[in-house]
């Protein structure tokens, strides 16, 4: 067997850097969203069940949005140009929600209408109660210091979306606003992408159960339920499996099982260490190494690959893409939002981009050092709750390094500190890594 590069063989400046590293994620992800169809992925859900789900159908408009011409105010529903003029307009009926289209509208008149109501015919705009006078019991006008222009206060009927109009594409994924569209669109069930099957293989000789006490020297595995949240979050369906010993039998077994999913996340074993075999037993099985280290901190013995499927693909595509996350839980948790989320996406049939950034200001005190040479992903807290006109401001969670969980639970997002960075500015923009 070939023998492959290994991050433990390599100066830390052959790895490539974050940016590297994300572009050959990406267009991996790329890859797989233009991959055949080759087996049923899809099901039915019902629209109570439909957050989260990847459409796998376009939206289409099973009518025009809003259906008819409608008023966005209570008022009077005018011609504009009689209104501006300020003449004295006879009331000639009056429209609730719900009622048909009425009109059309006689000249020299106004339509009394309620929010959500048919603008009769005829009318073109209407004007809000607040800004009218009664002239006598049965006319109105426009107040002197106001005008009206036409289509104010007036969703035209197919402004939003014509008949047989794509609304939303294959692919989207739901959130509460898409499944209001799909309602109005009479979609009582959707049709939905199946969620990819995620292997989550712990590894280390030093893990026990949730529910075990750990003896002197063991810690429970936290690495998997995270990582099961993590996946379940992103859209896929965790399948933990086993946890795995640091022994070449014992990975070569597990790697073997996992290839039954989708996606496979082996946590733990991938660093310089005695016990780490967990990049020997992958290549063991022919696996094709993407990335076996990039410059980030934490996280840098990262690994990213495909396992051939061989005879165990069936009518699956020939490859099994993994990611061997580092085991510090910091470094998982960072590692996947970086690099397993967007294959995940993209396994899951989603257009959504990961991962995700925004822009924050840091709050003092800046108390980490930089690292040159490393880009680094920091627990931090965000007050999304930010003063109007400000961002949002960012803070570092105070951590003992990777392996730190207190901090990690404390924390909302990484706070993105590149590589060259020179010295922590308080109150510079940073970047910052959404969960
Ligand atoms: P490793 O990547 O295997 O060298 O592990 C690095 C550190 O992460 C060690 O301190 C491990 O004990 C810890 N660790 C590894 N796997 C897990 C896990 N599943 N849950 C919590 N901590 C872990
Ligand atoms: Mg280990």
């Amino acid at each position: 067997m070939k023998s492959k590069l290994s991050s433990r063989a390599l100066p830390s400046r052959a790895l490539p850097d974050y940016e590297q590293a994300a572009e050959l994620v990406a267009a991996h992800a790329g890859k797989l969203r233009m991959r055949p169809v080759l087996f049923p992925n899809k099901e039915r859900v019902e629209l109570g069940h439909a957050t989260g789900r990847v459409l796998a159908q376009p939206l289409l408009a099973d009518n025009d949005q809003p259906p008819f011409a409608r008023s966005t105010r209570d008022g009077y529903a005018c011609r504009a140009a009689e209104a501006s003029a300020h003449a004295s307009l006879t009331v000639a009926g009056s429209s609730r929600a719900g009622d048909p289209p009425a009109g059309p509208l006689p000249p020299a008149s106004a339509w009394e209408i309620m929010t959500g109501a048919p603008v009769p015919a005829g009318a073109d705009a209407v004007m809000m109660f607040e800004h009218i006078e009664k002239v006598g019991k049965a006319k109105v006008s426009l107040l002197r210091s106001r005008t009206l222009t036409p289509g104010e206060n007036i969703v035209a009927q197919g402004a939003q979306g014509h008949t047989g109009d794509e609304l939303l594409p294959a692919g989207t994924t739901l959130h509460p606003g898409r499944i209001a569209l799909a309602a109005a669109c009479g979609y009582a069930s959707l049709d939905v992408f199946l969620r990819p099957r995620v292997a989550i293989l712990s590894t280390g000789d030093e893990l026990v159960q949730v529910a075990s006490m750990p003896a002197p020297g063991q810690i429970r595995n936290s690495n998997a339920p995270m990582l099961a949240a993590m996946v379940a979050e992103a859209g896929g369906e965790p399948w933990v499996l086993p946890t795995a010993a640091d022994d070449a039998q014992a990975l070569d077994d597990a790697l073997v099982q996992a290839i039954d999913s989708d996606l496979l996340l082996i946590s733990g074993g991938v660093s310089a260490g005695k016990f780490d075999l967990v990049e020997p037993a992958l290549a063991r099985l022919r696996a094709r190494f993407h990335f076996t280290g990039v410059r980030i901190q934490p996280g840098k013995p990262t690994v990213f690959g495909e396992l051939p499927r061989g005879k165990k693909a069936g009518s699956r595509s020939k490859t099994m893409p993994f990611f061997g996350l580092p085991g510090n839980p910091i470094a998982s948790a960072v590692t996947f939002l970086l690099f397993a989320a967007p294959v995940l996406a993209a396994l899951a049939g989603s257009r959504e981009l990961y991962p995700r950034f925004a822009l924050a200001r840091l709050a003092p005190p800046v108390d980490r050092d930089v690292k040159p040479g490393l880009t680094r992903f920091l627990p931090a807290f965000c007050d999304f709750g930010a003063t109007a006109g400000e961002p949002p401001q960012v803070a570092f969670v105070p951590w003992h390094g990777s392996g730190d969980l207190t901090a990690l639970a404390r924390s909302n997002c990484f706070c993105v500190v590149p590589e060259d960075t020179k010295i922590l500015k308080p109150g510079s923009l940073v970047r910052i890594l959404l969960p």
